[in-house]
């Protein structure tokens, strides 16, 4: 059964205050935002499948902070084109969706253990609004964005996940966008994927179907294979806030497995009430 037709099941079984899913996108290049691949068409078609949501809460590899948690309280984020060298079309993009200072403020409070704090000078970066402008095109669901802190354990954003899972309960999607593999600097066109690429994405996908999230979040456990798949964990860590806001009613659905540029795991998941 493809995602889409498992997506749809799901929404015609959904009650308004059911569990919303939870969603992690490998969005890998802006590019995708203004062609169309498979993978904007995957996002397509994953987006007519959801139930829509009150609100959506997202977490993008690209606002990293220290020390803190930040939740965008503004009321209409602004669009951030936080890349450099591509084409002007992809600079004329914007996702006017208006944001939810309330509940924003609300989540920084729910994050206050993880030192949440409110902050108007995000917006939508473009992990946020890559994707989103194919999951809810009309722009019409109040969305917001909450950082990942890079000071911390990898075991801090399955915390995170945690904390943010009982909005699932009051219909807020929770988004998170990132890359399961994600190493620049040994990235090259063409050719077939890198060995380690290919070994963290399977070691990845495994544990999260066993539901083995603490060793996804143990370094020592990862060992050489972190390095080489996230020199940075930066597009790791949303994958680990998604993993820790879901649980064991939850069923799990892979999409969008391929690995792009030898280095860059587009593998998507989703979490959904069974
Ligand atoms: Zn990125």
């Amino acid at each position: 059964m493809s995602i889409a037709t498992e997506l749809q099941n799901l929404r015609d079984g959904l009650s308004p205050s059911a569990r919303m899913p939870l969603i992690f996108l490998g969005h890998g290049s802006p590019m995708n935002a203004i062609e169309d691949t498979v993978f904007s068409r995957a996002w397509s078609e994953l987006g007519r499948a959801l139930p829509r949501p009150k609100a959506i809460l997202v977490v993008s590899a690209h606002w990293m902070t220290r020390g803190t948690t930040l939740v965008d309280v503004s009321a209409m984020p602004r669009t951030i084109h936080d890349f450099y060298g591509f084409p002007q079309a992809l600079y004329d993009q914007t996702y006017p969706a208006p944001g939810d200072p309330a509940l924003a403020r609300e989540v920084a409070t729910l994050l206050a253990s993880h030192h949440g704090e409110e902050d108007d000078t995000w917006g939508l970066d473009h992990g946020a609004w890559t994707v989103l402008k194919f999951l809810y095109p009309s722009a019409d669901v109040p969305v917001f964005q909450v950082s990942i802190d890079m000071s911390r354990d990898l075991s801090y954003q399955l915390e995170v996940g945690r904390i943010l899972s009982e909005l699932r309960d009051r219909g807020v999607l929770i988004l998170g966008s990132g890359n399961v593999v994600h190493n620049l600097r040994a990235m090259r066109y063409g050719g077939k994927p890198e060995d380690f690429a290919v070994e963290f994405d399977h070691l990845f996908a495994d544990r999260l179907a066993a539901r083995d999230f603490d060793s996804l979040a143990d370094r020592e456990k990862l060992g050489a294979l972190l390095p080489s798949a996230h020199p940075t964990v930066d597009h790791y860590l949303p994958a680990l806030t998604i993993a820790g806001a879901s649980d064991a009613r939850d069923d799990l659905t892979f999409m969008t497995d391929a690995i792009e540029l030898g280095t860059v795991s587009m593998r998507s998941f989703v979490f959904h009430a069974a």
